[in-house]
């Protein structure tokens, strides 16, 4: 199965649950599409990517799911105190010309969006 039919199933599925409650489904879809893309570019094992995330489908709920990816992460990458994978010598930003590293950023904002939740 296809990444892309991967999140669209889960997107119909997160819609249906969210009519019973309120559900940040967008949010948490576009996190996780954009986690998706870093893993990629990262070049993680595909198949280990693709096996986290499917487990990580089996969830009810999108923000509980990323609150497990988030806390996995924490897990595997207990000394980062940039996004897992990273280090900068200031945090969050590329240290050859200061610029604010995207992934990062993303990562600060999904574990601030898990801390308001
Ligand atoms: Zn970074």
């Amino acid at each position: 199965m296809e990444i892309d039919d991967i999140i669209a199933r889960h997107k119909w599925e997160s819609e249906e649950a969210a009519k019973n409650g309120p559900v940040d489904v967008e949010f948490a879809v576009r996190q996780i599409q954009e986690l998706i893309g870093f893993a990629r570019y990262m070049e993680l094992k595909r198949n280990e990517a693709f096996e986290l995330i499917n487990s990580l489908l089996k969830e009810d709920e999108s923000l509980n799911m990323l609150r497990e990816l988030s806390n996995y992460l924490k897990e595997r990458f207990p000394n980062s105190r940039d996004a897992p994978g990273h280090s900068h010598v200031v945090d969050g930003r590329w240290d050859n010309d200061g610029s604010e590293c995207a992934y990062c950023s993303l990562w600060k904002r999904i574990n601030q969006k898990l801390l308001n939740t």
